[in-house]
């Protein structure tokens, strides 16, 4: 690519962004609602926060809990000071719970580098790409993410719309796993060092509302006269896909367990284990063959060594992760004796039915507890 080359596309891409940007996306404002200026640096806190929920969630799901997080928690200090099941409550529903804990933890060095500092002179947070990836969760897209955005610094991006571009100007042959390199190498090659922040945000937008997965509207895109796939290709065949792998699929044992006096109980998912510090119902994985009444009772006793009667069927339902497929069948329990231990649990607890949404499940739970809030008649708070 020829300089003049790249700077036509820069231009156009710019171009693009002033009139069709997402240019109102909140933490690449001001905190005062206003647009920065070129090179003018922003809050790397409210930018780092919004960067990691976006990891595995879309923008439209991420602007409310952006929002209620920033309320809850607006600065370093709130947050590296708080109660770490707190943390986890504030991001009940966002998924992927590894990231609560990775900014938390994040949260506590960060601290320790930029201090309990109230001052708007963002450039004591760190600048360098390395120091934004030593953080826990942090790869180089996100940190560039960052960076780009809050200093207006030139580090490039690569996610998932930024590769779909790239794949399709190119009309690369490859699918993106097998190209890391050539990818990140093109994005550094386009980006516009005179304008990083909004250059980056302007690939992100293009490819979230032009150049999209299934459908790209050629016609409104600015880089078309450039675009290889659109003007030798189809550009859906773009990038090239890999081969499917089988997601798995499994079937969960869940029950609900009322004791004598209308509680029922929970129990703490072990810190070790993914979703670590959240709280569920317990139950377990149904082994083959089994029925899934007695894979309730066998886990329940596994996990909690107490001995159950399992009553009627509550709800089921499927749950897709990117790696898996299950489904959870739960079933409403009476407990019959023995004390509850902590034998696969960090810890467990006997409460009303109404305390549920006191407590941060996984997002799959949710379903589970407003079913059963509507068979008991309790009204949503
Ligand atoms: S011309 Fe079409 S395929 Fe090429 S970048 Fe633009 S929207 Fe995407």
């Amino acid at each position: 690519m020829n300089s003049l080359l790249i700077s036509d596309i820069q231009q156009r891409i710019l171009s693009w962004f002033d009139i069709y940007g997402r240019t109102w996306i909140p933490w690449k404002l001001r905190q005062d609602g206003s647009l920065p200026e070129l090179k003018e640096s922003i809050s790397p806190y409210r930018i780092w926060i919004a960067e990691v929920m976006l990891q595995q969630t879309q923008l439209k799901v991420v602007i409310p809990y952006w929002k209620k997080w920033m309320d809850k928690f607006p600065l370093l200090i709130n947050l590296a000071e708080a109660d770490e099941q707190d943390v986890l409550y504030q991001w009940q529903g966002l998924g992927y719970y590894s990231r609560a804990k990775r900014i938390y933890l994040s949260s506590k060095l960060l601290l320790g580098r930029v201090g309990n500092s109230n001052s708007t002179n963002w450039l004591i947070w760190p600048v360098e790409i390395d120091d934004w990836m030593a953080l826990p969760g942090i790869g180089r897209t996100t940190a560039g993410s960052i960076i780009s955005s809050a200093f207006d610094l030139p580090y490039p991006i690569l996610d998932g719309n930024v590769k779909r571009i790239l794949s399709r100007i190119f009309a690369l042959d490859k699918p993106c796993v097998h190209n890391e390199k050539r990818l990140w190498d093109l994005s550094n090659k386009l980006l516009c060092h005179e304008s990083p922040r909004n250059f980056n945000q302007a690939l992100m937008d293009l490819g979230a509302t032009v150049c999209t997965t299934k459908s790209p509207n050629c016609s409104l895109c600015p880089i078309q006269i450039y675009c290889l796939a659109h003007n030798k290709y189809d550009p859906v065949k773009f990038p090239q896909k890999k081969s499917k792998k089988i997601i798995p699929y499994q079937e969960i044992g869940i029950g609900i367990i009322f004791n004598q006096d209308g509680e029922l109980l929970i129990d703490q998912r072990l810190e070790t284990s993914s979703m670590g510090g959240l709280w569920e119902f317990p139950g377990g994985k149904k082994e083959p063959g089994e029925y899934i009444e007695d894979t309730i009772k066998r886990e329940i006793s596994e996990e909690l060594g107490i001995e159950i009667k399992v009553r009627e069927k509550l709800l089921s339902f499927d749950h897709s992760f990117t790696h898996k497929k299950l489904n959870f069948t739960v079933h409403l329990c009476e407990w019959i004796s023995g004390e509850p231990q902590n034998l696969a649990c960090q810890k467990f607890l006997w409460i009303k039915p109404n305390k549920l949404f006191d407590f941060p499940f996984p997002a799959a739970n949710t379903k589970i507890i407003n079913a059963l809030h509507k068979h008991l008649g309790i009204k949503k708070q």
